[in-house]
Order: structure tokens, then sequence, then C-alpha cells
């Protein structure tokens, strides 16, 4: 059985300017439905002002913590910043926390561990964005 390779871009809509989705049922319905049994799943965020994390779902409470600490760092306002847009905190804030992860694939499933949950991160909403999954694998 030869290789494959399958992408597919979800729409994401945050709802608050730092707002992070939960999006592991969307890549892991994806994940199913592709047939892909082994393999590496890439998730990839093409924005600037963006990022996707992997970090515990259970307790909604960690995410919270995450959002209060970022934005506590990286302020809002700053006199020193330069970017004409007005919106450095948030392009700092998708740098340091990246814009893709990679996740094995065995058994047909996704190689999350127990608590771990797959969230898109947004610093400079609401907004409609994209969210690019590519399964390489067979
Ligand atoms: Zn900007």
């Amino acid at each position: 059985m030869g290789s494959s390779i399958r992408t597919k871009i979800f729409e994401i809509s945050t709802s608050s300017h730092t707002d992070f989705v939960n999006v592991t049922p969307l890549v892991k319905t994806f994940v199913m439905d592709s047939g892909i049994k082994s393999g590496l799943c890439v998730i990839y965020v093409p924005h600037t002002t963006a990022a996707v994390f992997i970090n515990e779902g259970a307790d909604p409470d960690v995410v919270k913590d995450i959002a209060y600490k970022l934005n506590s760092l990286i302020q809002w306002e700053d006199p020193n910043y330069k970017h004409i847009e007005g919106n450095s905190a948030a392009h700092i804030k998708s740098a340091i926390i990246g814009n893709s992860r990679v996740i094995p694939v065995s058994d047909g499933k996704l190689l999350l561990g127990t608590w771990e949950a797959i969230f898109f991160a947004e610093f400079d909403g609401p907004r409609r964005r994209k969210l690019i999954v590519t399964l390489i694998g067979e």
C-alpha cells in the first residue's frame, strides 16, 4: 500500500479578542474519515496573529490561565511598539506559541495524551480564520 497525503482547510470562527478554540473533534474526525492508519498529522495556521498549541483540554481553567498570563506578560499597549497596525501584541504571541504542530497517527488515531487537546489560538479576534490540516501516511 502506497502512502498518501490529504489536506483539509477548516474555517474557524473566533468569538473574542483572545480566544482558544478546541479543534480536537474536527481533527479527529478528519483522521478517521481519511482512512489513514499510520503517519503524521500536521496542523498549520496561516495567520500572523493566531497560533496553534496542544495542552490540557480536560480542565477549561488551564487555557484560561494560559490566556491570562500571556495577556499580562505581553500587554496590548506599549509606547515602544512600532508596528503601525497597532496589534503588535498579537503578532508577538503568535510568534511565541507558533503556527504549526505535528501529531503522530497510529492505528487510525491521533496519539494525543489522555488530557491533551488541540487549540486554535486567536490573539486579534473575533475573526473568521483558517486551520489547515495535512495527513501524511498510509
Ligand atoms: Zn499587524
